[in-house]
């Protein structure tokens, strides 16, 4: 008897949607279930960089930041709608690091990632250099080195859109219940939020459910020994703009951890993270007191304006789900990804992820093949390092071209409103924007420029749901919207959804 699928992967993060799309590239039958919306775990709630993580040449993780940024400018090149480059600025501080140590790792940081676009570090003046302005005057010296943003929920979506146009069956809102072996086989049971169940056979299980990844093997493959990973709270607050130039900060602490404030979402500057052990629901994570007077004070020790508590319009947590390798302190559990095989040889292989980066995600995504390749043989060899995502198909610094080519075609829309729908859908803007010749012509703008004609985008290609979707993941436009606004959407999407045929497998 042959199974349904060759590969039946739980987890619609980064993690699986990038092992479905590189599989079904690669020629396999793919299925992949996400029990709530795509990216909605901890791959929408990251620092969103694509970056080497300086911070880890302390613990002496050099293979990590080397893999991880190698892939900066392969990802850059793949997705340069949604990942942009981007320069950091790293104050020295007189207490903490010597400055020829934060040269030294630097010059690491610029010579083991095979750097090619990127600028290499510079050592800055804050006296002189406009960067030095929003900072307390104690700090006169500086180090500049670059890495990259992304926009992290969009990333998984664009992953499993192009995955379900090689073929996979993409399954949002289905939680996996049970999975067994059976006759050399996986037979897996999902539950959809109806209720309604359904077992298919594959030939390989991958268990990409990130923090939950444990709760998975303990519930639908009984496992009741699991205890694989260590989940790490990361918090971030969102205040409106404290500086007005498009560099990023990081900053040491006196604790030895490091936080960035980075421009966010045209208005805002984001501050994070922070790093505490968690043992609740990794759904239910929410920024703590001591979290936030953390990031305040952390921050307000470097600007000159004082960043209180009533200034936080958003915030956001995740939970890390680092492999527990021992460490004894949260911020020394390593960040590198772990493949763990279990079964093969005639008994159906189940293969668990553990850990990770988003920045390492394509590269997990080829170990993880590999390990499938060698389960149930090689069909076509790896394709990703050279192939855009959807709206991607651009050069890498097109991004002004592009923007410019919409302009022309839709002189209607404002500059701004131009500069987040191209970071947001790249070339695909101009599928979403079709022959519209007005405003009008896009339908109802349910608020901050979000119209009918996005949201029809969403809802038919990125497998948008609800105004949570929409709002925070698919765009992240939630900070604008009124509860009334909110509500307005929702209701107009579930109506929409309620009428629409099935969109067309694209
Ligand atoms: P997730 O995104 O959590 O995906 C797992 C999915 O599985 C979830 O959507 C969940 O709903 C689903 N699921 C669980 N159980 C089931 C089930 N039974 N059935 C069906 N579905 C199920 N990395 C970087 O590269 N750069 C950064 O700047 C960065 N910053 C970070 C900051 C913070 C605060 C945190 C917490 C992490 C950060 N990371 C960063 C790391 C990165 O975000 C994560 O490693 C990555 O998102 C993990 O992805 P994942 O796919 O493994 O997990």
């Amino acid at each position: 008897m042959s199974a349904d699928f060759d590969i039946f992967v739980i987890g619609g993060g980064i993690n699986g949607c990038g092992i479905a799309r590189d599989a079904a590239g690669r020629g396999y039958s793919v299925a992949l279930c996400e029990m709530a919306d795509l990216g909605s775990g901890t791959s929408s709630g990251s620092t969103k960089l694509i970056h080497g993580g300086l911070r880890y040449l302390e613990h002496f993780e050099f293979r990590l930041v080397q893999k991880a940024l190698s892939e900066r400018e392969v990802l850059w090149a793949n997705a340069p709608h949604i990942i942009w480059p981007l320069r950091f600025v790293l104050p020295y501080h007189k207490g903490l690091r010597p400055a020829w140590l934060l040269r030294l790792g630097l010059f690491i940081y610029d010579y083991i990632g095979g750097r090619k676009k990127l600028p290499p570090t510079k050592t800055i003046s804050l006296a002189k250099d406009i960067v030095g302005g929003p900072l307390t005057p104690s700090f006169t010296k500086a180090f500049e080195y670059s890495d990259c943003g992304v926009n992290d929920s969009r990333l998984v979506v664009l992953n499993a859109m192009d995955a379900r146009a090689l073929g996979a069956v993409i399954e949002t809102r289905t939680k996996c219940i049970s999975a067994v072996r059976e006759d050399g086989m996986w037979h897996i049971t999902t539950e959809d939020l109806r209720g309604n169940q359904k077992t298919r056979t594959a030939g390989m299980l991958i268990n990409a459910a990130g923090p939950w990844v444990d709760d998975v093997l303990r519930e639908a493959t009984l496992n009741t020994a699991a205890h694989n990973v260590r989940l790490v709270q990361g918090s971030h607050i969102v205040v409106p703009k404290i500086f007005d130039h498009d560099r990023c900060y990081i900053f040491q602490n006196a604790d030895d951890r490091i936080i960035f404030a980075i421009p966010y979402e045209q208005k805002y500057t984001l501050i994070g993270t922070t790093d505490r052990d968690y043992d609740g629901d990794p759904a239910a994570a929410k920024i703590s007191d001591v979290e936030t007077d953390y990031l305040c004070n952390a921050a307000g020790a470097y600007f000159k304006q004082p960043i209180r508590k009533s200034d936080i319009v958003w915030t956001y947590s995740a939970i890390r789900p680092l492999f527990d390798d021992g460490a004894s302190a949260a911020q020394e559990a390593t960040r590198d990804y772990v493949l763990r095989q279990d079964g093969g040889n005639g008994n159906a292989p189940v293969l668990n992820i553990f850990g990770g980066k988003i920045t390492t995600y394509r590269r997990l995504a080829e170990s993880a093949l590999t390990l499938v390749e060698e389960n149930l043989g090689r069909k076509k060899t790896a394709w990703t390092k050279t192939a855009p995502l959807p709206g991607g198909d651009f050069p890498m610094d097109g991004f002004d071209d592009l923007t410019r080519d919409i302009r022309k075609k839709y002189p209607f829309l404002a500059d701004l409103r131009i500069e987040r729908l191209a970071r947001a859908y790249g070339t695909d803007v101009f599928s979403l924007l079709g022959a519209a010749q007005s405003a009008e012509e896009l339908g109802a703008n349910f608020g901050a420029g979000l119209t009918e004609a996005e949201v029809v985008w969403m809802m038919d290609h990125e497998f948008a749901g609800n105004a949570d979707d929409a709002l925070w993941r698919r765009s992240k436009l939630g900070i604008e919207f009124s509860p009334e606004q909110t509500r307005k959407l929702d209701d107009w999407m579930q109506a929409y959804s309620r009428q629409r045929v099935p969109a067309a497998e694209d």
